[in-house]
């Protein structure tokens, strides 16, 4: 792109939606959206910080902290925060680039941003967590605002980890101001926030299975990686709607209900709590009901497979794990991670929806598919400037609205602006990219 430092990340993820732009009339139709297409690239303001914190023997650490402030057009910017080891500025880049369109997605006024350190919280003590969070907000307090950067979870963050950041940022600027998503109930927090991410990306698959006229999730088969979070508010709505759960993983190995065999609630309820002590899959109780795979994602692990939803991380799906699911019969593949495919396996997916017409596997991407997680963060704000509480069923119910929206949109964008066969289904992944970016560079 420039003189700049190669980041990977950022670059993958800047590849893949301008690929999508050129590939369709957009550009043709509106030739100055090129010129707002190089402005929307570069993040508006970047802030880097150093992180002092001290551990439970006494001893002094340090970690690298950031915000990228990529894009305030549209609101406040908005965006989780990551506390992760690999976490660098070109993964922090690509995150808040896609959360700009994400947000867009929404239909609600925000901007898009993302955050975080490089800090690793497994294996560290509660108290040392809480030591961290509070000597990051410290340095980031005096860069976010409710009307101006709204930071929330991400992996590595959640409820426990937003609160003591809050409660850092109200006993520094001494206000209460809704600074933070994904509060608790008592203390700012919406209801449905935990689950939204995930019940959105299964909301947003129920309406890919009716526009093909395949039924419902009743009695599918359902792929999922990762145990966070996301994962697990997927796979518990997917079990509530009659769909068997195969698979679910962390960052060491992975878990497959083989044969007749499936994931509980219950069992859902026990990873959960292990997620929380921060422990790997392995200490999961009742493990011996599973196969575990150490070392391995679920994608060609899995059989029969009608649903895949990649909840764990970026690029957690290759060339040959897209073909393996393509095999085992997936019509349906939908993110609830950011980036979760390579450009690989999105090409796989792609080629096959272009070839196949309704028969085919139907891509959607993060940006469109998990887009509900930052739309309930968007209404807990909507909620704290009011100084309201909406009921489960009011935020579950606009949360569905939002979803079928963001399919809606991605789907009739690609009709408008992408060639298509007769017959083929519309690509969700185009649809989507054009559909954030128009909304941004005309409200820029
Ligand atoms: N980290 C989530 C995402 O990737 C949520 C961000 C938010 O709620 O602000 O969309």
């Amino acid at each position: 792109m420039s003189n700049i430092p190669s980041e990977p990340e950022f670059e993958q993820a800047h590849k893949e939606l301008v690929s999508t732009l050129e590939n369709s009339s957009l550009f043709e139709k509106n030739p100055d959206y090129r010129r707002a297409l190089s402005v929307v690239s570069i993040p508006e303001r970047i802030i880097q910080f150093r992180v002092t914190w001290e551990d439970d023997k006494g001893n002094l650490q340090v970690n690298r902290g950031y915000r990228v402030q990529y894009n305030s057009a549209l609101g406040p910017y908005k965006g989780g925060l990551r506390l992760h080891p690999t976490v660098n500025l070109s993964i922090l880049k690509f995150l808040g680039f896609e959360q700009t369109f994400k947000n867009a997605l929404t239909g609600l006024n925000m901007g898009g941003g993302k955050g975080g350190a490089d800090f690793d919280p497994k294996g560290k003590s509660e108290n040392e967590i809480r030591k961290f969070c509070d000597a990051f907000m410290r340095k980031l307090c005096h860069h976010i605002g409710a009307e101006t950067d709204v930071p929330a979870g991400d992996i590595g963050v959640g409820g426990r980890e937003v609160g003591f950041m809050f409660g850092t940022y109200r006993r520094e600027k001494n206000k209460w101001e809704g600074i933070m998503t994904g509060k608790g109930l008592t203390w700012g927090g919406s209801l449905i926030r935990p689950e939204a991410t995930g019940y959105g990306v299964v909301y947003y698959v129920e309406h890919m299975i009716k526009y093909v006229g395949k039924g419902s999730f009743q009695g599918k088969r359902v792929a999922i990686s990762g145990s966070g979070n996301v994962a697990q508010y997927a796979a518990l709505k997917c079990m509530e709607l009659g769909a068997t759960v195969v698979s679910l993983s962390d960052s060491n190995g992975c878990l497959i209900a083989e044969g007749d065999a499936a994931f509980t609630p219950e069992h859902v309820e026990e990873i959960a709590a292990v997620k929380l002590a921060r422990k790997p899959l392995t200490e999961f109780k009742s493990k011996s009901s599973y196969k575990y795979v150490e070392g391995a994602r679920p994608w060609t692990h899995v059989s029969k497979v009608d649903i895949a939803l990649p909840c764990a991380t970026q690029n957690e799906v290759s060339r040959e794990e897209a073909e393996a699911l393509v095999s085992s019969g997936a019509l349906f593949v939908a993110e609830g991670s950011n980036m979760g495919c390579t450009q690989e396996a999105i090409d796989v997916f792609e080629g096959v929806r272009r070839e196949k017409g309704k028969e085919a596997v139907w891509y959607a991407p993060g940006k469109a598919s998990n887009c509900g997680g930052v739309a309930v963060s968007g209404l807990e704000m909507a909620q704290n400037s009011q100084r309201l509480s909406w009921t489960s069923e009011e935020v579950d119910e606009k949360l569905k609205g939002i979803m079928k929206n963001a399919f809606e949109n991605g789907l009739n964008t690609a009709k408008e602006y992408v060639e298509a066969k007769e017959g083929e289904l519309p690509s969700l992944v185009a649809g989507s990219n054009i559909a954030g970016f128009v909304k941004v560079i005309r409200a820029m």
